[in-house]
């Protein structure tokens, strides 16, 4: 058996869940990763990590046991409210949901720690990539410096370097943004705020809006507040100016109970806005030698709860796919790439449709009727 060189962009989850259960596989790879180092940007947001792909890649990649210590008991409970803050459903966390939640920084920590020293190459941004033929690729780093590698992967998400070798495609803006903001110690500095979101997840929502918030670990309320707007309508938001940007924000809430909206008047960080781009549903190129990509870059969609799940599934399966046909990567890019396309494609669309049942013209009945199995 010769054992290919693999060369992963990027260290989110999926380069790092390929990384691992490549190494579980006695496959060395290498990731190399923008970020200056692990603790550059906080890994905010927590993810629930789902028992039919995310949880089957952190089995793949021997660390299951390690992520339940992960889980934050009890942040799969869940609350609806409507916008004059009466509670249309209210289900508790009993343990038994399949849906558990950890915080993502503490996730990606389990994966690095996993790796050799040495794995990922912090500080390596690429600048772009070539094609040498014969599946062979070049890429060059934002300082000038080359690698040439026999299996690329781009992991680099939404913005890939990596895709252009592959694909025409560019992500979009969906008309949809989120704005984000925090409360800390909310049991003991907030506590009204923290009954008001609850044990878990809270979804206050209305017809092409709504607020969203989370309880993370240390008692942190993380609110998430959704609005339809063209780009053009949030660059009218000096979000430099934290006071003026809030209360622009919080003017398309008038009206709504004001425990919803002190969720975004008290938030105690700068509100942070986030575009929400995608790529086309369906999203697919054409076989090329060497290379592939996985999550975000091969299928970015509407936040829809899979985005992450997907990604370390895809690691997994490609890892899968290569330790299968170690003499073929063709066969192995193949293989995952023929049961990727359709995952990708129809987590999107199951996205997409979940953005009506949480902001079309029934919200938030319609996300009550999920709950309920009335849908
Ligand atoms: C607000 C929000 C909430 C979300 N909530 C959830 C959720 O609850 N559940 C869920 O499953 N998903 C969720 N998602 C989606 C999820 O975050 C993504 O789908 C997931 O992070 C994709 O993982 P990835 O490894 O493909 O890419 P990423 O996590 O984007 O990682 C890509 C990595 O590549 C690096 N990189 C980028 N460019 C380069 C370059 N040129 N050179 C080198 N390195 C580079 C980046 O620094 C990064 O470390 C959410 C997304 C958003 C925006």
């Amino acid at each position: 058996m010769t054992t290919p060189d693999v060369t992963i962009i990027g260290a989110g989850l999926g380069g790092l869940t390929l990384a691992r259960a490549l190494h579980v596989h006695g496959i060395p790879a290498t990731v190399y990763e923008a970020e200056p180092s692990p603790t550059a940007r906080a890994q905010g947001g927590m993810l629930d990590i789902h028992e039919h792909d995310g949880q089957l890649a952190l089995k793949e990649a021997g660390l299951f046991d390690e992520f339940r210590g992960l889980v934050l008991e009890g942040r799969e409970a869940t609350r609806i409210l409507d916008r004059d803050g009466t509670v249309l459903f209210e289900q508790a966390d009993d343990g038994t949901g399949g849906r558990p939640e950890v915080q993502r920084g503490e996730l990606r920590q389990l994966l690095l720690d996993s790796l050799p020293p040495g794995t990922v190459r912090w500080g390596h941004k690429v600048g772009g990539t070539r094609t040498l033929g014969d599946g062979r690729h070049e890429v060059t780093f934002t300082d000038g410096t080359t690698l040439t590698t026999g299996l690329l992967v781009g992991a680099d998400g939404a913005w890939s370097r990596v895709r252009p070798l592959l694909s025409d495609a560019t992500p979009e803006y969906t008309g949809m943004s989120l704005v984000e903001t925090y409360l800390f110690d909310s049991d003991t500095r907030h506590p009204a705020h923290a009954k008001t979101v609850g044990g878990g997840a809270l979804f206050a929502l209305a017809p092409g809006k709504g607020l969203g918030a989370h309880r993370e670990s240390g008692g942190t309320l993380h609110t998430y507040v959704m609005l339809t707007e063209a780009r053009g309508w949030f660059a009218g938001i000096d979000f430099t100016d934290s006071a003026a940007a809030t209360a622009r924000i919080t003017q398309e809430f008038d009206g709504w109970a004001p425990e919803l909206t002190a969720l975004i008047t008290e938030g105690e960080t700068a509100p942070v806005l986030r575009p929400l781009n995608a790529l086309p549903v369906g999203h697919r190129w054409d076989r090329v030698p060497g290379v592939t990509l996985l999550g975000d870059a091969a299928h970015l969609a509407i936040p829809n709860g899979e985005g992450a799940n997907l990604a370390m599934y895809d690691g997994a399966e490609l890892a899968r796919a290569i330790a299968a046909h170690p003499d073929d990567i063709e066969t192995a890019l193949t293989e995952y790439e023929q049961a990727m396309f359709p995952r990708g494609a129809t987590a999107a669309a199951d996205g997409n449709q979940l953005h009506e049942v949480l902001y079309g013209d029934n919200a938030p009945h319609s996300l009550v009727d999920l709950f309920t199995g009335h849908a």
